[in-house]
């Protein structure tokens, strides 16, 4: 119960970023977004409203996963500091996404319950409940094998899937439309959104790796392809999802690009866990990397190879010895 001395000082540094990052939906005036909806067609209205159908109640998703699932059982109370903010971000995007479905002329009750009636949005939604509810519900002892494996099949569940492929799926589809100068002020709330999303995603890697590496009893054969077969199926679930939004495509935009983009940062994320590539495909949106390169620490682990706090220590812990 005292913070000092912080042993895990990247979640620290995390906290302190993640402060520094603080913003409010209605800073963002979605005015001329409206005018723009106007013009847009069907199918483009049908991709948004999609789109948003889902994040609104991944955000609480998140977040319940977040004190169920993660908080109870880290006793670093640095670690305990950030999650703390990343709740609030996640109520804050929330509320974000609330505010843009409050704002366009849409069918509001029939699209906060999508993620209920869409077979394609639900399918995710469960994959990652059921992961939770095995730490939630049972209480597993936190210090067996069985229990470690559990606890990092939900890190892997909700930040790597979840946040880490599905999301960024979401913030491509959602900024390519600022890309042919539409809902642009809606492009900056995204701005913001995908900002705390690298922050969530850092912490959640770096979390993950961390426990590996202080749990190696857990690192087998067994349990590396489980985990790597997971995020290869959390790619086929996006991918019958992105075909749900679009149905016939739009103008610059399909499933089948939507999807090829997936898979690319879905060999990010495999990559960032230490493992080779699966889909080893270009980047088919390289305007992302661009657009997002002018934030600061934004797209973190798109922009450079991610050289992780606990690699780091451990190159400096050898450089000593050597
Ligand atoms: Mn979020
Ligand atoms: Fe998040």
């Amino acid at each position: 119960m005292n913070l000092r001395p912080i042993k895990y000082q990247w979640a620290y540094d995390l906290y302190n970023q993640a402060v520094a990052n603080t913003w409010f939906p209605h800073e963002i005036a979605l005015g001329e977004d409206l005018e723009d909806w106007k013009k847009m067609t069907d199918d483009e209205k049908h991709a948004v409203t999609f789109l948003m159908s889902f994040f609104n109640p991944s955000e609480l998703i998140v977040n319940r996963t977040l004190a169920l699932g993660v908080y109870p059982y880290l006793k670093a109370p640095e670690t305990h500091l950030y999650l703390a903010k990343q709740m609030w971000e996640e109520a804050n995007h929330c509320q974000a996404f609330e505010y843009v479905l409050e704002t366009f002329p849409v069918d509001r009750a029939a699209i906060f319950k999508w993620h209920l009636d869409k077979p394609a949005i639900k399918v995710k939604e469960d994959f990652v409940t059921n992961y939770l509810s095995r730490l939630a519900n049972d209480r597993l002892d936190i210090n067996s094998p069985e229990g470690k494996k559990d606890f990092v099949r939900n890190l892997v569940a909700y930040n790597v899937i979840m946040e880490g492929i599905w999301f960024y799926s979401g913030f491509m589809v959602a900024l390519s439309f600022r890309q042919r100068k539409l809902l642009r002020n809606f492009g900056s709330m995204i701005d913001w959104v995908v900002r705390d999303e690298s922050l969530h995603l850092k912490f959640g890697i770096n979390l993950i790796l961390t426990i590996l590496e202080e749990n190696p009893d857990i690192v087998t054969p067994e349990f590396s392809q489980e985990i790597r077969q997971m995020i290869i199926d959390g790619v086929a679930m996006e991918n019958s999802y992105n075909q749900a939004m679009f149905p016939h495509g739009i103008l610059g935009l399909n499933a089948d690009y939507v999807n090829q983009y997936v898979q690319y940062v879905a060999d990010r994320r495999l990559e960032e866990l230490g493992f080779t590539p699966h889909f080893k495909v270009s980047n088919p949106a390289k305007w992302m990397a661009a657009a997002m390169d002018t934030l600061e620490l934004v797209n973190f682990f798109e922009a450079q190879n991610t050289n992780y706090e606990v690699n780091s220590l451990a190159n400096k812990k050898s450089e000593t010895q050597n």
